[in-house]
């Protein structure tokens, strides 16, 4: 298989057509066989579901080349298990877990050509959705739907170098205690994007939301969640209903415990406790890791004293470790690599 032409360490976050997508169709209660298809336009109702009434829900992993050559995915079961919480709280159909790993598994081999090299830092973005296409407009659930994967190949998240972030803390709420926080809905991002704009435009990579029943406890950013480390080495992670359960944070989570010996807890994180710990990080599958140096709360700066200049040495070792799982340099717990080709 003769690889594209991309100068992969150079690729930005940006679509680019590939070969082959994926579609299934929902329709008469029941999903068809799915299939790959070159078509990579949709074309549905003016009245669909997702047009009028966002039903719309969607995942994402990456396809990459380990050290000795392979075609691999880091636990989609996870994402499907994820796809499947997200699709019933939106009362759209499932679409089977084992069914979601076998059409990434199809849409990846069908887009090899698009895997980058190992080394080259960049990857194949793999971008599962699945949305109401059936008309509605009295408000209802749709009953049609359809779920299809895109790929696309992306440069290494970080370009020139590892830049401690710099967040704020927002005066809007990401999710309500019993709203869809925890499920990865297109809406979620929808209502995120006037907070991130703002955050941009005040000079921050990224808003810190709290909980917005008390707005005392620390929750996620609009895309990763949070990691840090207490002065005594001890890996915390926020525990709440409303957070979206990040596969990257509970792998990383594991892997404290499992193969580092941290002592590692989550619970509720109050934000008055950020200003005593030393390593604060975001984990979402984009960057793996990416260390928080600032957190800005109308004008009281909290420095995290370990990520001044990247990483602190913990967070560094979970990266290196969860990395190195992944580019098959250190073995993985099992089914943690889904061998492609
Ligand atoms: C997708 C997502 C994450 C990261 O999840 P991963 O499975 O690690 O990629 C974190 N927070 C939110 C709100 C997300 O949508």
């Amino acid at each position: 298989m003769e690889k594209k032409n991309f100068d992969w360490a150079n690729l930005d976050f940006s679509y680019r057509q590939t070969d082959k997508s994926y579609v299934s169709y929902y329709k008469d209660g029941a999903w068809d066989e799915g299939q790959l298809t070159d078509n990579h336009t949709v074309t549905i109702s003016e009245c669909a579901g997702v047009l009028q009434y966002s039903q719309s829900c969607f995942e994402g992993l990456k396809a990459y080349t380990t050290e000795d050559g392979h075609i691999v995915t880091f636990r989609p079961d996870l994402n499907g298990e994820r796809m499947e919480d997200s699709a019933r709280r939106l009362e759209m159909p499932v679409f089977p877990k084992e069914r979601f790993v076998d059409a990434v598994v199809q849409t990846v081999r069908a887009n090899a050509a698009y895997v980058p090299p190992y080394g080259s830092g960049a990857s194949l973005y793999i971008r599962p959705y699945m949305f109401g296409s059936g008309p509605v407009i009295g408000v209802a659930p749709a009953k049609e739907y359809q779920f299809r994967i895109l790929t696309t190949p992306v440069g290494p998240y970080f370009k020139g170098g590892i830049r401690p972030l710099t967040l704020c803390v927002s005066d809007f709420d990401r999710a309500a205690p019993r709203g869809t926080g925890h499920i990865k809905a297109g809406l979620n991002y929808a209502m995120s994007l006037h907070a991130i704009v703002t955050a941009h435009k005040n000079g921050f990579d990224e808003n810190l939301y709290l909980d917005a029943a008390t707005r005392t406890k620390v929750e996620e950013t609009g895309g990763a969640n949070f990691i840090f480390v207490t002065k005594d080495k001890k890996v915390l992670t926020p525990k709440s209903s409303s957070i979206l359960p990040s596969i990257t944070r509970r792998s990383l989570m594991y892997i404290a415990k499992e193969y580092l010996n941290y002592e590692v807890e989550e619970r509720e994180i109050y934000f008055d406790e950020v200003k005593d710990f030393a390593e604060c990080g975001l984990c979402g599958t984009a960057a793996v890791i990416s260390p928080v140096g600032k957190i800005v709360d109308h004008g009281k700066e909290i420095i995290i004293p370990d990520c001044q200049n990247g990483m602190g040495p913990v967070l560094k070792k979970l990266y290196d470790t969860l990395t190195g799982i992944q580019f098959g340099r250190i073995e993985a717990p099992k089914g943690w690599i889904k061998v492609i080709e």
